[in-house]
């Protein structure tokens, strides 16, 4: 089930898009927001207690930071794709490298704590299935033919259930986990607190929104 969902989520949201052709990314906002709550009060409640369980605190934090860090200089690369953002406006034909890497690293990182914590599976799925959704949008409106948007999607798929695997099977992940699931923590706080920033247009009061957010941490709460 862990390696199956991520894997499942991303290519099925890519096949709805090709399929429904949605011209507007605003329609997903909404799932972009509930996904970022439930994405933040779930590595609240669930990963951040457990870091802190199983090492010192002061060394914790600084891999927390250090994984707020790697985001930021991921996203330099991304545009903010993690977000499910796209600021990239792109006119090639080519496969593009850099946003695939920066998101595979992203990716591959998120894979790790769901090695041992089965409930922060469904946060990875629903942030997976509202990214796959807002990247195939952008991705099929670029010159790329679909085929290789396709190709891009199913590599971008499988990099998540990669990290789990890693952190299954490989002694230097393993050994190593609490501080590697720390820096993901540092991750997943940067990308769902830049989701709930950006989803509040002008900071205009939207009941819709803030609806969707409270039910977001209250589903993680109760999961
Ligand atoms: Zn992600
Ligand atoms: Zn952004």
């Amino acid at each position: 089930m862990i390696y199956l969902l991520p894997i499942l989520g991303v290519l099925l949201s890519f096949i709805f898009v090709y399929f429904t052709k949605p011209k507007k990314k605003d329609r997903f906002k909404l799932l972009l927001a509930f996904s970022g709550a439930f994405l933040l009060a779930l590595t609240i409640f669930e990963l951040l207690p457990e870091v802190y369980e199983h090492s010192n605190a002061r060394s914790i934090g600084i891999f927390i930071m250090l994984g707020i860090l790697l985001q930021i200089f991921l996203e330099f690369f991304s545009k903010g794709a993690e977000h499910g953002h796209v600021h990239l406006s792109y006119e090639n034909n080519t496969f593009p490298w850099l946003l695939f890497g920066s998101l595979s690293i992203h990716s591959l990182l998120e894979g790790i704590p769901l090695s041992e914590n089965t409930g922060i599976v469904y946060g990875i799925l629903i942030h997976k299935i509202a990214i796959a959704i807002i990247l195939s949008i952008f991705l099929l409106g670029t010159k790329l033919r679909p085929i290789i948007s396709g190709f891009f999607i199913l590599l971008f798929s499988l990099m998540t259930p990669l990290g789990t695997y890693l952190a299954t099977h490989f002694s230097f992940v393993k050994d190593n986990l609490v501080q590697l699931n720390a820096i993901v923590i540092g991750v997943l706080l940067h990308i769902s607190t830049v989701i709930l920033f950006e989803s509040s247009e002008g900071h205009k009061f939207n009941l819709r929104k803030l609806i969707v957010i409270t039910l977001g941490i209250t589903i993680a709460y109760f999961l």
